[in-house]
């Protein structure tokens, strides 16, 4: 197939000072939680980008020297020569595929609290330091200290070009050290500080430092703020006022806003071309090109944001994550094999947990190099086997997918009459419909494929599975939410969960519909979205609700996701009485006795409705009654519940192990320190 002529533009090569990229996709950087342990990892990852089609494919946050130390987040790294050799893994790979590898300089200030370097943090001023409440503080920067920053970010653009990195960036947003010099409250008393042309000073010398170092091979780009953003506009005026003192200096503006969480919000709350309202401006002060995000999955945007004059070049992080070959689709005229962005953020966990990114669209993200996954490839089958999957929810829906892609000959039954399982009840909760992506995605894909038979509205029970007489049979059958309160609280049933005049009610009653009527005493032991959505939910229906958890936040888990303000924020203002510290130790008739999660001081309330989030328990009987009679396997949540991140990524590891000789030791490559010394 071939190109829909529409989308020409977005294939036409843009000029970024003396390179030029093939087209208008641009990778924009963004973290992995690889950083400078994992080179291999990482440059497997960025090269598949390249493969994919991206013109431009930046590395995350690049630390340019020790004072910049982000431990436990892991940040990439150009310190010294011998970090160069795993930046040109990545140039290296980057260039085959005809791509544009840029670097992104970061120095964090007082962000980066040097836990493994131990050196002091430096800022503006003698100032609170580090990202997760350490003990410490900056040192502030004289004038010889800032002559030095200078140096080193100077000294780190020259090695990113002879590494073979196309573009340099001047990192002066979120919140590091030129964004601290920038920041009205950078009142210090020299030539740094105080006024705008002073505050935008030291951003203006490192912009000229790095044109003069590198500025005849390689791209000097900015990354910049354009305001506040989102639903609390700040003081646009000040950013414009920055932009045009620093116009024509970079050979392109990386534009954004400071609300991170906006900027990278989930899709539960912020959609596709969020940050346009807010950055749309900056076209008209500047004669370089301007990329810019937006979460951008279909091609109509992108083509509406480049016609519209609003950026030049798309940017991409989270679309790059979930579909590698997004531009290449679109070149071949694919558009509707995208594999689409839900806007999960699991793959901000990765940075947020310190492990290697995850992507819950795309199960071969950060697999690229230590698994040999590839996100469009996949082996033949290894045998004639026919298999039988039984559960169409993400997990027997990717495996079905995946399998048929192999060519084996594949059944999918599904107990009900629609595809996607959880993901089709989760995706009717308050603000979480894209996440219906992850079955629109992989129905599309089985219409291609006709070795795979899907029967709907067809439970199987053991007599049927083994009538049916496939080779290889998948459980699938995912998993049902525990009404017995075991969770991380309590590992035995709670007692009194069956009391009288106790209504219990879980996720799954509330997602079928059987709903509460009265005051609802909603515990959440599980952490993550489930229990503040649907205390939303019921807010919404107008009902008192108390959500009562033995976490300081509710729903913390949403903090790994940038997202976790927003959804307390909004309990809060929807009148949700929020009960942290406290577990649901007990019930009685009528009554629900709470517990303070440190002291264990309990104290009684009345209870009617109580809504359990906590644990579930998966739906293996058919394993049980089956495992000595046939080659079963269980994958997904009726395995281990999880994410639907980790059920997808069950479904397609099953597909990519079948008949495939098994190694005996770790089932993936592993980054090994060097050789010691002798
Ligand atoms: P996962 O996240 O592991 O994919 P889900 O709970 O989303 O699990 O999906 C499980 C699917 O399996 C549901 O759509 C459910 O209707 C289906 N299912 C459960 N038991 C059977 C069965 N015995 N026969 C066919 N389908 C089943
Ligand atoms: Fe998008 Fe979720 Fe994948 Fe991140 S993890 S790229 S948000 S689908």
């Amino acid at each position: 197939m071939s190109r829909n002529p529409r989308y020409d533009i977005l294939f036409e090569p843009i000029q970024i000072g003396p390179v030029t990229t093939k087209n208008r996709f641009y990778q924009v950087p963004h973290c992995t939680g690889m950083g400078y342990r994992m080179p291999e990892t990482l440059a497997g990852m960025r090269g598949m980008k390249a493969e994919g089609g991206w013109g431009v494919v930046n590395t995350e946050y690049c630390s340019i020297h020790w004072t910049s130390d982000d431990t436990p987040f892991q940040s990439a790294q150009v310190w010294d020569q011998d970090d160069m050799r795993g930046n040109a893994l990545m140039v290296e790979q980057v260039h085959e595929y005809g791509a544009l590898a840029g670097l992104e300089l970061y120095h964090g200030g007082a962000y980066a609290a040097n836990n493994y370097s131990r050196l002091p943090p430096i800022g503006i001023a003698c100032n609170a330091a580090g990202q997760l409440g350490e003990p410490l503080q900056t040192v502030e920067m004289s004038k010889a200290d800032i002559r030095e920053f200078r140096k080193w970010h100077r000294d780190a653009a020259v090695r990113g070009m002879e590494a073979g990195y196309d573009i340099i960036y001047v990192y002066a947003c979120h919140w590091y050290l030129l964004t601290q010099f920038l920041h009205p409250n950078n009142t210090r008393s020299d030539e740094y500080g105080g006024s705008l042309p002073n505050r935008v000073r030291l951003i203006r010398e490192v912009l000229e430092d790095t044109k003069e170092a590198v500025g005849d091979k390689c791209g000097v780009a900015i990354r910049f703020s354009a305001g506040q953003g989102g639903d609390s506009p700040r003081d646009i005026d000040e950013a414009r006022a920055a932009i045009e003192i620093l116009k024509d200096l970079p050979d392109l503006w990386d534009v954004t806003l400071d609300d991170y969480t906006f900027e990278m919000g989930t899709s539960r709350f912020v959609k596709e071309g969020g940050l346009e309202s807010t950055i749309n401006y900056v076209k008209e002060l500047t004669n370089k090109p301007v990329v810019s995000v937006g979460r951008f999955t279909s091609p109509d945007s992108m083509l509406r944001m480049v016609n519209q004059g609003v950026i030049d070049l798309i940017g991409c992080a989270r679309p790059s994550i979930a579909d590698p070959f997004l531009p290449n689709k679109i070149d071949e005229g694919r558009e509707d094999e995208i594999r689409e962005c839900i806007g999960c953020n699991i793959c901000y966990t990765g940075d947020q947990v310190y492990n290697p990114i995850r992507c819950t669209q795309n199960p071969t993200m950060g697999e690229e190099w230590r698994r040999g996954w590839h996100p469009e490839k996949i082996a033949k089958k290894g045998s004639d086997k026919s298999v039988l999957i039984v559960g169409a929810g993400p997990a027997g829906l990717e495996a079905a997918v995946s399998l048929g892609k192999r060519g084996y000959s594949v059944t999918l039954a599904e107990a009900t009459t629609e595809l996607g399982g959880r993901v089709l009840r989760e995706s009717e909760l308050p603000g979480l419909a894209e996440w219906s992506r992850v079955v629109d995605y992989r129905v599309g894909q089985l219409a291609k494929l006709s070795n795979v038979e899907v029967y709907r509205d067809s439970r199987l029970d053991a007599e049927q599975v083994l009538e049916f007489g496939a080779d290889e049979v998948v459980l699938a059958t995912g998993s049902e939410w525990r009404r017995t309160g075991v969770g991380h609280w309590h590992s035995a049933p709670m007692e009194g969960w069956e009391a009288a005049n106790i209504n219990i009610f879980t996720p799954d009653d509330l997602m079928a519909g059987r709903l509460p009527t009265g005051p609802v005493l909603l515990f959440d032991d599980d952490h993550y979205y489930m229990g503040g959505l649907l205390a939303e939910k019921l807010r919404a229906l107008d009902l008192e609700v108390t959500l009562v958890t033995p976490n300081a936040k509710a729903s913390y888990y949403t903090s790994k996701t940038e997202e976790h303000e927003r959804v307390q924020a909004g309990l809060i203002e929807m009148g949700v009485e929020l009960q942290l510290n406290t577990a649901l130790q007990s019930l009685k008739p009528g009554r629900a006795i709470l517990a303070c999660a440190y002291t264990g001081r309990t104290r009684e309330v009345d209870a009617t409705d109580v809504v359990m989030v906590t644990t579930r328990e998966p739906a293996n009987s058919l394993y049980h009654e089956l495992v000595d009679q046939i080659a079963i396997t269980r994958i997904g949540d009726c395995l281990a519940p999880s994410t639907i991140a980790a059920a997808v990524y069950s479904g397609h590891r099953f597909a990519r192990e079948l008949d495939e000789p098994q190694s005996e030791g770790a089932p993936f490559k592993r980054e090994r320190v060097g050789p010691l010394p002798a």
